[in-house]
This record gives structure tokens, sequence and C-alpha cells, in this order.
């Protein structure tokens, strides 16, 4: 089955809404093998409107839309379809009753143009709206579905998955599967290079790069009858991906770099502290969001002063005056201080000059040093994040953290384990 989304509002045009929505559906209808083959945006305009539901008709087998359900005169999606359709609007009772009910329950007088969300195109088939007004409908004609759901996420997102998915995936007897492979350290154009002709040459799986702050994410994807038979095409792939990238493979599905930190130091019974100057804290915050981090995360010390890197971390006085807070000498004694401070297995640190001021022709803009002391494992590696965009403060506050929690986890992968 071939599909298109298509949503309407004139806010997505105008950029002032994400489109959720489309994601939303994307996935749902990846998730039980729909082929979704265009998405599309088109304004509160009926000719327009009317255009692009014609062509997306033409070219899929279902067309799902999102927006202009709702009472008021720019919100016309099911009258264009009505007419695409050639049926006459007519009342739904059952659905009027239910937008009654829904004033009652929220204590508030119902409007005469709410009245204009109970019409519906005759014959089609109404999906009742728990969370709000607009009810959906499915039309079926020679074949082609349109479903036309509401625009509020909180009410799109629950009659997707719980009226129209199920409808659609008993068409299909396809599921789709996808693993994601993740990499860091290593640029997206190098990652494509090197998996170029793969790329190209794979149908059944597919692989498809997607890139993020230094991160490259792999994505293998193999429609089958089953789950399991999705899962022997997908995991030869992989094993490739991951024997060609290496040490520079985080994980397999393993959500985020923090979550794979969290599970190395869990599955090795280690513990982690951090000391941060230029990430100001994102580490402890993005270690901390994950949940049961308290077993293995100790302390993060954001140690903005040159002072508390001295007080607390026992940094040397001569090593900042010789050397400055942004070097290597200062990331090494950060780490390893904040290790015995805390007791930790493990420690990271992280110093830099973030920007936009502070920078000089020795230590530039998005210098950073990040460091790791442990017992086996203890180095320090110097960046260069500074891309000269400018507007690269977070950028660069981002990659220094995600550089030393990948720094965290080749420590921990070169750690002894302890006995729990
Ligand atoms: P209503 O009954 O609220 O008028 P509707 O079906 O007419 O619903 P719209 O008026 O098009 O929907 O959109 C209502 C709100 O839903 C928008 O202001 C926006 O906040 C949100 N919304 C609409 N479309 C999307 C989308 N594709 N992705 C995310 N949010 C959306």
């Amino acid at each position: 089955m071939k599909a298109e989304i298509l949503c309407v509002g004139t806010e997505l045009l105008l950029g002032d809404i994400v489109n959720t929505n489309a994601q939303v559906i994307a996935q749902g209808l990846a998730s039980i093998g729909v082929n979704v083959f265009h998405q599309s945006v088109v304004g509160d305009n009926d000719a327009r409107l009317k255009t692009a539901l014609r062509d997306a008709l033409e070219q899929c087998d279902c067309v799902i839309t999102t927006g202009g359900l709702g009472p008021t005169y720019d919100d016309l999606t099911k009258e264009t379809a009505a007419g695409l359709f050639g049926r006459k609007m007519v009342l739904d009772e059952p659905s009027l009753r239910r937008i009654e009910a829904f004033f009652a329950r929220i204590g508030r007088p119902m409007t005469d143009n709410n009245r204009k969300q109970a019409m519906m195109p005759e014959g089609a088939q109404i999906l009742p709206n728990d969370n709000g007004t607009a009810p959906g409908l499915i039309l079926e004609q020679n074949g082609k579905r349109l479903v036309m759901l509401p625009g509020p996420p909180r009410e799109m997102r629950p009659m997707f998955e719980r009226q129209v998915l199920p409808v659609l995936a008993a068409l299909t007897g396809k599921t789709l599967v996808s693993r994601t492979v993740h990499i860091f350290g290593v640029g997206e154009s190098a990652v494509e290079d090197r998996l170029r002709s793969r790329m190209l040459a794979l149908q059944n799986p597919t692989l498809a790069p997607y890139a993020k702050d230094g991160e490259v994410l792999l994505r293998v994807t193999a429609s089958a009858e089953s789950r399991a038979a999705a899962g022997r095409l997908i995991d030869p792939v992989v094993d490739e991906i991951c024997g060609q990238f290496g040490e520079a493979v985080y994980g397999v599905d393993a959500g985020s770099l923090q979550a794979a930190v969290v599970r190395a130091l869990n599955e090795k019974h280690l513990v982690l502290a951090s000391a941060e100057s230029c990430t100001g804290g994102l580490i402890s915050k993005r270690i901390t969001e994950i949940p049961g981090s308290s077993a293995v995360f100790h302390c993060g010390i954001c140690s903005y002063a040159n002072e508390i890197k001295e007080k607390l971390l026992g940094v040397r006085h001569e090593t900042l005056e010789r050397y400055g807070a942004v070097s290597e000498q200062t990331a090494a004694e950060m780490a390893a201080g904040v290790r015995a401070l805390s007791g930790a297995d493990l420690a990271v640190s992280t110093t830099g000059i973030a920007g936009p001021g502070g920078g000089s022709a020795e230590k530039p803009v998005g210098l950073v040093y990040v460091g790791v002391s442990s017992k086996n494992f203890s180095t320090v590696r110097r960046l260069t994040l500074g891309r000269g965009y400018g507007e690269e403060r977070e950028y660069i506050r981002t990659v220094a953290a995600s550089n030393a929690l990948f720094l965290a986890l080749q420590a921990i992968r070169q750690a002894d384990p302890k006995q729990p």
C-alpha cells in the first residue's frame, strides 16, 4: 500500500509550528509496513487543498490528512474532500450528540458553528474524537482511502493509533522493522563515503544515515512478513556496520550516549563522577535524565571558577598559572581531582572556550579539552569544535559533553568489572 501524508494548516506553512503529526503518522505507518511515498503541507486554501488532495489520491492508495476539521470558516478539509468524492455533506447525529456532551462536560456553551463539525461527507466511516470535538473520518472510493484526522496532536494521535492503524494493518500483511547503529566521532560525510556503494546496493533492508551534533545514526530497515523475518534480514547488515566502524559504534538501538554510558556502568558495577567547566553541568544533566542513574553516578561538579577548580578539585595553582584553565593539564587534574574527591571509579572533565568571546589566536573559540581518569585508562583529548558560524555556543557545549560521554564509555570498556 502506498500512502501520502497531507497536513493542512497555514501555521505549518509559515513555520509557526513543527509538523509533529507527520512524524507520528509516518512512524506508525512504517510499523505496519505501509510505505509513505510523500509528505506535504498545504495552507487553509480551498483551491490549493483540492489540487493537493486530488494529486495525492491519484498517486497513492491511502491519503491521511490532519487539520482543518474544526468549526471555523477556514476549516474546510472535509468539505473539499466531499466535493472531490462527489458526496453531499450530511449531519451525523451521533457526532452531534458527542459534541453536545463534550461541551456539557467542560461546562461551556456550544456555539452554532460547532454543529459544522458534525457535518460529514455522506457514507464516511466516522472516527469519534475522545479528546476534542472534531470527529475524524475515513472515505473509501474506487480502492482509494482518504483518512482525515484533527490537527491538535493530543486529539490526532490517539485517534490515529487506536482507530486508524488497526484498520490499515488489517490490509497489509507486512511489518517494517528498524534497528539503529549509533556511531560517534566519525563525520557524516566520512560515514557516507564508506557506505555509499552499500547504501545504493541494499534494497531490503535499506540503510539510511542521520547526523546530529557529532553523532551519526545508521538506520537499517527491513520489510517482511513478520518481525522475526525482518530481524533476519537486518542482523547481518548491522553486524557488518559494527565490524566496519569498530570502536566508533557506541551501541545498537542504544537510545543516546548517556543511556549507553549508564548501561555500561551498570553492567560493570562502576560509578562515574564529572567535573565540568565549559559544559556547565550538561554531562550531569544528560546522565541524570536516565532512570536508574543514581546507582552509577556519584556527583557532577560545575567548577566554572578557577578558585573552585583549585579548592574543590585540587587543580594546582601553578598548573592554572602556567598552562591556563583551558589546557590539557587542567583537564587531567580536574578529572583526577573529582575522582579522588568522590571516590568514583571513573571521572570525566571538560574545560574549553564556548564563545562567542574569550578566544585568542592560540586558544580559539571551540578549543575544548575533555579528560577521563580511571584506574586503567586516563587521557585528555583536544577538540577544536569551532566552525566559525558565530552562533555556536550551544553546539560547542553539546558536542563537548558528548565527547566526554564517549570518552567515559571508552574508559568503561577498558575497566575491570567490580563485584556487585
Ligand atoms: P480545531 O478543532 O482545533 O480547529 P483542526 O482539525 O481544525 O482542529 P487545525 O485548526 O488545523 O486543526 O489545528 C489546530 C491546532 O493543532 C494548531 O493550532 C496546532 O497547534 C495543532 N496542529 C495542527 N496541525 C499540526 C501538525 N501537523 N503538527 C503538530 N501540530 C499541529
